[in-house]
């Protein structure tokens, strides 16, 4: 069920965190959505993505209707989930309401995971636990290029963040994503480190480095978990498989021991 997953324990007056990266074992859907899909977007039966959803979320000792999703759109616009800082937030609609249209959502509760959904972009989790705020982040090569992680940093400071990690999930490698030369140029102008060479050496680029490298511009460190979504068949994989489902970074925060 989970490629990855760590606990740091609240401690003090600091938040904790339980966060993860699914991947596609232990779920109910079948070809070509084989098994843990997350996506309702996709094609696959909605109560098989129902039932994969409960028990990801029961995992995490939380309801199904307790995981935020966002409506991705390969966009740069960041939400924060309601009930987060009402005092600078506007209101923004009720948790249960549509996913919003974002590509970054931001959280300062304890009783919701946010789920950023991937099968090739890069999936990037934030927190601070000084704060407490966490962010789950969709930075594809749309999303890299428009800046949709500086943005989420963006917001997070607003509410108060100062001392953020990050941790940047598996995503497509730059050896599987070939791009016209005119994208990788347009690329390079976003990330010095964005240029590559796919594995038959024609122009490609290096999505999640360029995403590491906006984190680190950014002040933000970042782990980077190894693993390429077209080469690993654990994960799912547009470029690789075209109709599939998708896998989930989650990130929720867990309450300080004492209120300072
Ligand atoms: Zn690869």
């Amino acid at each position: 069920m989970f490629l990855w997953r760590e606990r740091i324990d609240p401690a003090g007056t600091e938040f904790g965190v339980e966060w993860a990266f699914t991947d596609r074992h232990e779920g109910s859907s079948q070809p070509p959505f084989d098994g843990l899909n997350l996506a309702n977007h996709v094609g696959d039966h909605a109560d098989a993505v129902e039932t994969n959803r409960h028990r990801v979320a029961h995992e995490l000792g939380l309801r199904a209707a307790d995981l935020r999703f966002m409506d991705q759109r390969h966009g740069c616009d960041v939400a924060v989930t309601p009930g987060t800082h009402d005092d600078l937030v506007p209101e923004v609609g009720s948790p249960d309401a549509p996913a919003p249209a974002v590509d970054g959502l931001v959280s300062g509760r304890t009783d919701e995971a946010l789920v950023v959904l991937v099968a090739d972009c890069t999936p990037v989790l934030l927190l601070d636990r000084r704060e407490g705020l966490v962010a789950a982040v969709h930075a594809g090569r749309p999303g890299m290029m428009s800046g949709v992680v500086p943005a989420t940093l963006a917001w997070m400071r607003t509410l108060g963040a100062r001392d953020i990690e990050a941790v940047v999930g598996p995503s497509v490698c730059p050896r599987c994503y070939e791009v016209p030369a005119r994208m990788r140029d347009e690329a390079a102008r976003v990330s010095q480190v964005a240029p590559s060479v796919s594995w038959t050496g024609t122009p490609a680029i290096d999505v999640a480095g360029a995403v590491v490298d906006q984190l680190a511009r950014d002040g933000v460190s970042a782990r980077w978990l190894p693993g390429c979504t077209r080469e690993d068949p654990n994960l799912y994989s547009y470029r690789r498989d075209g109709t599939t489902g998708r896998f989930a970074g989650i990130v929720r925060l867990l309450p300080p021991e004492e209120v300072a």
